[in-house]
């Protein structure tokens, strides 16, 4: 383990540089010298890659309009399929499991709009108090939807200590009234994974059908999705996919749910060569694909060809691996020079439950954001006590590392964060 031969020095960050297999990896990025980037979790940074299949995407309007359809490097009427493609074994898919098509939140609506179908007294919805707000609103307005009752209807798993969710909680609150449970991969305030694996197999073995919101967790480290015979799952691609603000979302459909009606139904869902008969009666695509409603966001797609290849390559095996030592290592620095200065780690330390990034709690942590943000680092601040920090595999090393622990304990000693107010930006 890491652990044995950790050093406080700089000398150590380099040697753990020196050893990196997926260091190269860095200059692929636009990384700015004076600026350390911590909020990979939030909005991955622009590759060349990414950069040029942007372009080329835009090449072949240029010089082909409407024919970029079907021609050109990156024919467009095939683009979301070829992007899940590429990304399946991200999740542990097969590819036609996967589509990249809308964005997180419109893919929730679509699969909750599918797969939700209260009958009897199986009526509710299972979630979690500690869930992302949007995948709430959603699921509220989904049962609203059906004349339910927005608040007792949803379940919340309740946390005990605010930070965590317990698995056998959330099994015991498996009850005949749920229909469906949706919950995420990874909690987006501490970094917990839940064990995607035993949570499926103990809701199947009540009849419920379970989904996973996958935004802080795809890019970050290896899913088997079908393995674990999860129904379906939706995640964005901007996050630790670097595909670009606003990139086109993905979701995951289990194969043995091809054929079920989409329940929010578009053209774009048809078998492929139908969708040009226009024929008012819908042939779906026995695929992940039959969730697609409209046309594709293709200039919001083409970035994601650039940034998947670079997965492809890296292998996500490597990535979670050094995402880990990272991890790790920030967590060893944070013991040993931030001790005594009211910094709470907020994160599984184990490495089966701990995803892509450190989640330190401080009460002036909005403040302490804003003076790194003075000193070149770029943290994530949620309210109202978290400074999150994520060192991304793909572009940063572990001298990285060692400069924001370095430049946290100046802030401490110093008390630089007493010139800010404490309370957070409108983007936070
Ligand atoms: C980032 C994030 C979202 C964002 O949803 P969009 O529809 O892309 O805005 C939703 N859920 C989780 C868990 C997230 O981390």
């Amino acid at each position: 383990m890491q652990k044995d031969r950790f050093q406080p020095t700089v000398e150590y960050s380099r040697l753990l540089d020196s050893e990196d297999e997926l260091a190269a990896f860095r200059n692929e990025f636009y990384i700015k010298p004076d600026v350390i980037y911590m909020d990979g979790n939030s909005l991955g940074l622009l590759s060349k890659r990414a950069e040029k299949s942007v372009i080329d995407v835009l090449e072949d309007w240029k010089g082909l309009g409407i024919d970029g359809w079907t021609e050109g490097k990156y024919p467009w009427f095939f683009l979301s399929e070829k992007l899940a493609e590429m990304s399946a074994n991200l999740v542990g898919a097969k590819p036609e499991e996967v589509i990249v098509t809308g964005s997180t939140t419109v893919n929730l609506h679509q699969l909750a709009a599918t797969f939700y179908q209260p009958k009897g007294n199986k009526t509710k919805i299972l979630a979690d108090e500690l869930t992302f707000p949007s995948d709430i609103y959603a699921l509220q307005s989904q049962l609203r939807l059906h004349g339910l009752n927005e608040e007792t209807d949803l379940i919340r798993v309740k946390s005990r200590d605010g930070r965590y969710l317990h698995e056998e909680d959330i099994i015991a609150a498996m009850t005949d009234e749920i229909a469906l449970i949706v919950l995420p991969t990874v909690l987006y305030r501490s970094g917990q994974i839940l064990d995607m694996k035993r949570l499926t197999a103990e809701a199947h073995a009540r009849g419920i059908l379970i989904g996973f919101d996958g935004c802080h967790s795809v890019g970050a480290f290896p899913h088997s999705f079908s393995e674990w015979d999860v129904d379906f799952a939706f995640w964005c691609n901007y996050k630790h996919l670097n595909g670009g603000p606003g990139s086109v979302g993905s979701l995951y459909v289990n194969r043995k749910h091809f054929g079920t009606l989409p329940g929010l139904a578009g053209w774009f869902g048809s078998k492929k060569e139908k969708q040009f008969d226009m024929e008012h009666s819908f042939t779906q695509a026995n695929t992940a694909g039959a969730f697609q409603i409209g046309t594709p966001h293709v200039l919001s797609l083409a970035p994601l060809i650039g940034s998947f290849e670079m997965f492809q390559e890296a292998g996500i095996n490597r990535i979670r691996e050094k995402s880990l030592k990272l991890t790790q290592y920030m967590m060893d620095l944070i013991e040993y020079d931030l001790d005594a200065m009211g910094f709470t780690i907020g994160n599984p330390k184990d490495e089966r439950q701990r995803g892509g990034h450190i989640s330190l709690e401080h009460k002036e942590a909005a403040r302490i954001c804003k003076a790194l943000k003075e000193n070149g680092v770029i943290p994530d601040y949620r309210a109202p006590n978290i400074i999150r920090l994520a060192p991304i595999a793909l572009y940063n090393c572990f001298e990285d590392v060692w400069k924001v622990v370095q430049i946290l304990k100046t802030i401490m000693i110093e008390k630089q964060f007493e010139k800010f107010s404490n309370d957070r930006n409108v983007v936070a």
